[in-house]
């Protein structure tokens, strides 16, 4: 019997993009596949056929090589070799089908299920995150069933082999056209029941607990930070390993400090005084306090940086800076004394606004000119 073309078989065209031809191999193997076509010896003779050009036309050598001299060429590279080719066969299958179909063989004699990972918040502070801490968490979990070892099966006895699935955990059912497998109803997948279950879980293996743990915080941590407590998830419901334990870091606000990553922000008020003729005035780190002088004719709102007093990021690198900005204060309950001397400084400024205060003659001297201009 002669061979079929390989791009017929596939109802594509020559120049077909390989998006193209795996689509239409797809849709042709879907047809004929056995799983839809039960007893139907002719379906799946298509669908091998159908496999075999997808084999050759998504491999570019064996494209070309076909394409050059037909069936004789990849023939002869020995690219299916009469008619097994088995070997091939799962690779290819595995690759268009395994999203549908849920990953292939390896399933159907999976292991012990590990436990569930868990998730869990933890607030700290801004010092503790600074500097690492050790936290105490309490969560509920559950843990494996200490009478029963776990089994779920009573003391003396021991779980027996599923009869629905014969042990397999898993059943054929028919939907519409498909067999699909399923995890086995009466067992959920574990292939085996429990004949006599643990009186304190009941068959579970498994039993709710809140545990408690202790939680070590590295230094440097910020919010959405995760910390990975490995084994210290749920007990696996069948034997397995446990799950893990993520703890989620939340740094929470802090009256002074606000944080940007490694960098530390505050704001500083100082008086009109020390920003006019310069000081020097202490203020707060995470650690204790460090000296700020402020250079006279400072303005409000200038940024002072204080290099290392910021974070020591948790995945190394240098120390980031405090940021110090300044906001000049106005004084008040001023005695009488204290105004009368204002008084007086006022009037040896009088007149010489350009040159004491350059910004707000310049402004006064804008808004001078924006209203001179709507005349
Ligand atoms: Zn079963
Ligand atoms: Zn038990």
């Amino acid at each position: 019997m002669s061979k079929r073309d390989y791009y017929e078989v596939l109802g594509v065209d020559r120049g077909v993009s390989g998006k193209d031809l795996k689509k239409a191999y797809r849709r042709v193997a879907m047809k004929f596949h056995p799983d839809r076509n039960p007893d139907d010896a002719q379906a799946e003779e298509k669908f091998k056929e159908a496999n075999e050009a997808y084999e050759v036309l998504s491999d570019e050598q064996k494209r070309s090589a076909y394409d050059q001299y037909g069936h004789a060429g990849v023939d002869q590279q020995g690219g299916f070799g009469g008619g097994g080719g088995g070997g091939d066969f799962g690779d290819i299958f595995g690759d268009v089908f395994g999203d549908m179909f849920g990953g292939g063989g390896g399933r159907r004699q999976r292991g012990p299920q590990r436990g569930s990972d868990l998730r869990y918040t933890l607030q700290i502070d801004l010092e503790q995150a600074v500097k690492g801490t050790t936290a105490k968490i309490k969560i509920p979990t559950l843990v494996s069933c200490d009478p029963c070892g776990g089994s779920g099966a009573k003391k003396g006895s021991a779980p027996v082999t599923c009869t629905t699935c014969n042990g397999a955990g898993q059943v054929r059912m028919q939907q519409g056209f498909f067999a699909v497998q399923q995890a086995c109803p009466t067992c959920h997948g574990k292939g085996k029941m429990i004949a006599d279950p643990c009186n304190s879980c009941h068959g579970q293996g498994r039993v709710e607990e809140t545990k408690t743990l202790s939680v070590k915080v590295p230094a440097g941590v910020d919010t959405g930070d995760r910390i990975r407590l490995s084994g210290e998830g749920e007990a696996s419901p069948d034997g397995g390993a446990p799950g893990d334990l993520y703890v989620q870091m939340s740094v929470r606000q802090h009256p002074i400090f606000e944080r940007d990553g490694k960098h530390l922000y505050c704001e500083v008020p100082i008086s009109f005084v020390d920003a006019a003729i310069g000081g020097e005035l202490e203020v707060p780190t995470l650690d204790g306090r460090v000296k700020l002088k402020i250079p006279a004719e400072t303005q409000t709102g200038k940024m002072f940086r204080i290099r290392g007093k910021g974070v020591a990021p948790v995945r190394g690198g240098s120390a980031g800076d405090l940021m110090c900005k300044v906001a000049i204060e106005t004084p008040v309950s001023l005695t009488k004394k204290q105004k009368e001397l204002l008084e007086e400084f006022q009037a040896s400024m009088e007149g010489t606004d350009t040159k004491h205060s350059p910004r707000k003659s310049s402004w006064f001297d804008g808004v001078k000119s924006f209203f001179d201009d709507m005349k």
